[in-house]
């Protein structure tokens, strides 16, 4: 964000707006840190201000301060919409195409709002006023943290605000260890700490909630675990019969795939998921080193990323989702074993 747009945002917040904050489509711990902090901060200020998820959230994220206010789009479409249409200002966090919010998509499209952008994903669209894009950055809550500096308003910090940041950078560092991870990531998240974020608490309330039938899948997806050693290439599948057999909830694979990629010598570990109400495959992508996924899954699986974490998706069955998988890899064989 330049001078220009820091003084944009200044104005724009100058008197109290109608301002709809929306994160994507299955909001992450990120997407959820991030709009709930800055939802805070701008009802300090004195905005009526209101988060909205255009579907539901893992219950991993249901004890995040203020979760409870959040609109879920999916499930009061009518109210939703007239926030939409009602709002002077959208934000729109950890993510940069309107096709992120899926079917709230039309209704964001046709808002006379101002937009304004704060992500770190690669190739941002052009339908903000003020786009922050950032793509060396951890997470969009370390994102929101340099926002508000930038608004001289890190006084307003507080406990709750410190707690929803905390968790966003801690989920999309995987716990502070992937290269995104730098030296001013640690000094925002040493200020979290100051400003009362309590950080075992924060991590045993995202990881140690685990229920019984998620670990059961979890044994199910290590069994089915593939390795195809000629492309350095782990991957797991998860047919809906057995997220069914398992209980299945929003948010039990999650990390799931990060398993493959810690075998010794894999650089890129997917798992695929079918979700039989959508009829798609859901895949999450993920390699060490140069292999970008977020331009592996763009070309391929109508989606995209990160470099080191992508995601996308297939329309066909399982079985030939992984063939077709397995005969991709082939041109990208030379790159994996570089
Ligand atoms: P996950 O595999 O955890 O769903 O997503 C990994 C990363 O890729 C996240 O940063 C997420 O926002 C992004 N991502 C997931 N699915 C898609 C998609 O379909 N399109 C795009 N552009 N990004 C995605
Ligand atoms: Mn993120």
């Amino acid at each position: 964000m330049n001078k220009n747009d820091i003084a944009k945002v200044k104005e724009l917040l100058s008197t109290p707006k109608s301002i709809v904050i929306v994160p994507h489509k299955n909001p992450d711990g990120d997407a959820m840190g991030s709009t709930l902090a800055l939802h805070r901060y701008l009802v300090k200020k004195g905005h009526s201000a209101t988060v909205i998820a255009p579907n539901e959230y893992p219950h991993f994220l249901k004890w995040m301060p203020g979760q409870e206010e959040v609109l879920v789009y999916n499930a009061f479409a009518k109210a939703a919409k007239e926030k939409i249409q009602d709002a002077q200002l959208i934000f729109t966090l950890d993510f940069n195409l309107l096709s992120r919010t899926g079917e709230m998509e039309p209704a964001l499209t046709e808002a006379s709002a101002d937009f304004v952008m704060i992500d770190h994903h690669q190739a941002p669209g052009d339908y903000a006023l003020v786009t922050y894009s950032d793509t060396t950055m951890s997470s969009t809550c370390e994102m929101v943290y340099h926002f508000l500096d930038m608004l001289d308003a890190k006084t307003d910090i507080d406990i709750d605000m410190a707690t929803c940041m905390y968790t966003g950078i801690m989920t999309d560092t995987g716990s502070f260890r992937f290269p995104s991870t730098t030296q001013t990531t640690h000094t925002v998240i040493a200020s979290l700490i100051e400003k009362g974020a309590n950080n075992a608490q924060i991590h045993r309330a995202i990881y140690d909630t685990n229920s019984h039938s998620k670990l059961q899948l979890l044994g199910v997806a290590l069994k089915n675990l593939e390795i195809l050693p000629e492309y350095k290439t782990a991957y797991i599948t998860l047919t809906q019969k057995e997220l069914d057999d398992h209980k299945f909830q929003k948010g039990d694979t999650e990390g799931f795939v990060n398993y493959g990629l810690s075998l010794e010598g894999i650089v890129f570990a997917v798992i695929f998921i079918e979700n039989r109400a959508d009829r798609i495959i859901k895949m999450s992508l993920r390699s060490k080193g140069d292999f970008s996924v977020n331009e592996f899954a763009r070309a391929h699986y109508e989606g995209g990323g990160h470099t080191n974490a992508a995601g996308g998706r297939s329309l066909l069955s399982m079985k030939k989702t992984v063939a077709q998988f397995i005969d991709t890899l082939a041109t990208y064989k030379t790159v994996l074993n570089s």
